[in-house]
């Protein structure tokens, strides 16, 4: 069995240490193989983003095949592309999203625009491992170089909103893209839609992020103040490829993804009820909210893929995560940040302003921390906290998700750090604080036993 090269956002590392040319082209070439007919490409804007770009390129090419480079895009619009051009049979998006700029990562996207199943993966491992042997001389593929699909992906937006709507409404908003991979295409999204735009951050050449690319409250100073005193209607900010979309409210406070999804769920059961799908990390006001605007809320582990792949199992109207990743089905099944901000747009336009509806939701507190653990560890702190919470209200979805009556904890091994994560909820804060700390002091006291 060979060795496990994707985590659960593609393959990231730190640039030329172990996300190096080597290991690209060799990408490069197990994509051409597995993918066998032309690929589409784009990247965020790291220094390092034309080195990847190259050598999976390359390597795709040494196999026989087309690439169509498309540039610098956001994650969800290479998607859009990948699902709307029938000659194009995957994508590979070159990006590390949030993390720090020394890294990178190689994403792969599916013929329909998902991204790639594990199933998919686990091929791409298992041509990465082995010898792949290269075309013939005259049968190598060429590139080129496709523009306008930054264009193609904000015209998609426009036409699933009701732009006329956001168009007379004469808005203003405060835009920050991280210098990242929306720098152009957000902006160009606002200006269809006629909403005038205080922009920073949105310079490809500036320094990439320009500010942590983690779209978080302590990241977001800078959007929160200049949002409160140009008096705009929104800040909304993104991460680094653009596939997630925070707001501020117009006097400053920034709005969890939590609440930004409650809200969007809200707004798209209005017009049709049905299904609203999260991963089981997400608040508990999400479901409130869901069940009030006569929906219901489905469960996943977490992970955007399994929300995607849930939500058009059972069409579903609406889905996302907390982060602020959200899908919107009438557009395409992924996490799509210029469409997230088409869509807050229209529901403020419709019902009110976010500073006046985010006022008017239910309190939840949620306290979440993080435990060091090793990796070979999780499995048996998992079984321990099981078994300390015999008699309760278990769900299992992923990890270990105790439920009572005014509220939940979650413990979960994560997927992408030797970490476990403690997640506890409750509408009284110092509830979730005490059972926040309890689960805590199991973990690290099981951890104690075997590291003293
Ligand atoms: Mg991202």
């Amino acid at each position: 069995m060979p060795e496990r090269l994707f985590g659960t956002n593609g393959v990231r590392g730190v640039v030329n240490e172990d996300m190096t040319s080597d290991l690209a082209l060799q990408m490069g070439k197990a994509i051409g193989v597995v993918m066998g007919g032309t690929v589409a490409i784009a990247t965020d804007t790291r220094v390092s983003a034309d080195m990847i770009k190259m050598a999976v390129s390359s390597g795709i090419m040494s196999v026989g095949i087309n690439v169509l480079d498309l540039g610098v895009l956001p994650t969800p619009a290479l998607q859009y592309y990948v699902k709307t051009h029938d000659n194009v049979r995957g994508g590979v998006m070159i990006t590390a999203s949030h993390n720090p700029p020394q890294f990178n990562g190689i994403k792969c996207i599916s013929f329909d625009g998902t991204e790639a199943s594990r199933k998919e993966e686990e091929e791409i491992e298992a041509h990465y491992y082995n010898n792949i042997p290269c075309a013939l001389w005259n049968s190598i593929g060429d590139m080129e170089r496709i523009r306008g699909a930054g264009e193609e992906y904000v015209n998609a937006i426009v036409s699933n909103v009701d732009a006329e709507a956001i168009r007379e409404a004469d808005l203003k908003v405060c835009l920050d893209c991280a210098n990242g991979a929306a720098y152009e295409t957000s902006p160009l999204l606002l200006k269809k839609l006629n909403v005038r735009a205080i922009t920073i951050n949105c310079n490809p050449q500036g320094e990439f992020p320009g500010r942590q690319s983690e779209p978080t409250e302590e990241n977001l100073r800078d959007l929160l103040s200049l949002t409160r005193s140009t008096r705009s209607d929104l800040g909304i900010a993104h991460d680094g490829d653009a596939d997630r979309c925070v707001f501020i409210t117009s006097d400053g406070k920034f709005v969890s993804g939590d609440k930004s999804l409650a809200l969007l769920s809200r707004y798209a059961l209005s017009k049709k009820k049905g299904q609203v799908v999260t991963p089981i990390s997400s608040s508990s006001l999400v479901e409130e909210i869901v069940e009030g605007s006569g929906g219901t809320i489905e469960y996943t582990a977490v992970g955007s893929p399994i929300v995607a792949r849930k939500m058009m199992e059972i069409g579903a109207v609406f889905g996302g995560e907390e982060n602020g990743g959200l899908i919107f089905p009438e557009q395409q099944y992924c996490r799509d940040g210029g469409m997230t901000i088409a869509k807050m747009l229209e529901c403020i336009v419709k019902d009110g302003s976010l500073k006046i509806q985010m006022s008017e939701l239910p309190v939840y507190y949620t306290v979440k921390k993080k435990i060091d653990c090793p990796d070979d560890m999780k499995k048996h702190v998992l079984e321990y906290i099981a078994k300390e919470s015999v008699g309760a209200r278990i769900d299992h979805t992923d990890g270990l998700k105790v439920v009572f009556d005014d509220g939940w904890v979650l413990a979960r091994p994560s997927g992408t750090e030797p970490a476990f994560r403690i997640f506890s909820e409750s509408k009284d804060e110092e509830t979730a604080k005490e059972r926040a700390g309890k689960y805590e002091a199991l973990v690290t006291g099981y951890l104690n036993q075997w590291f003293k």
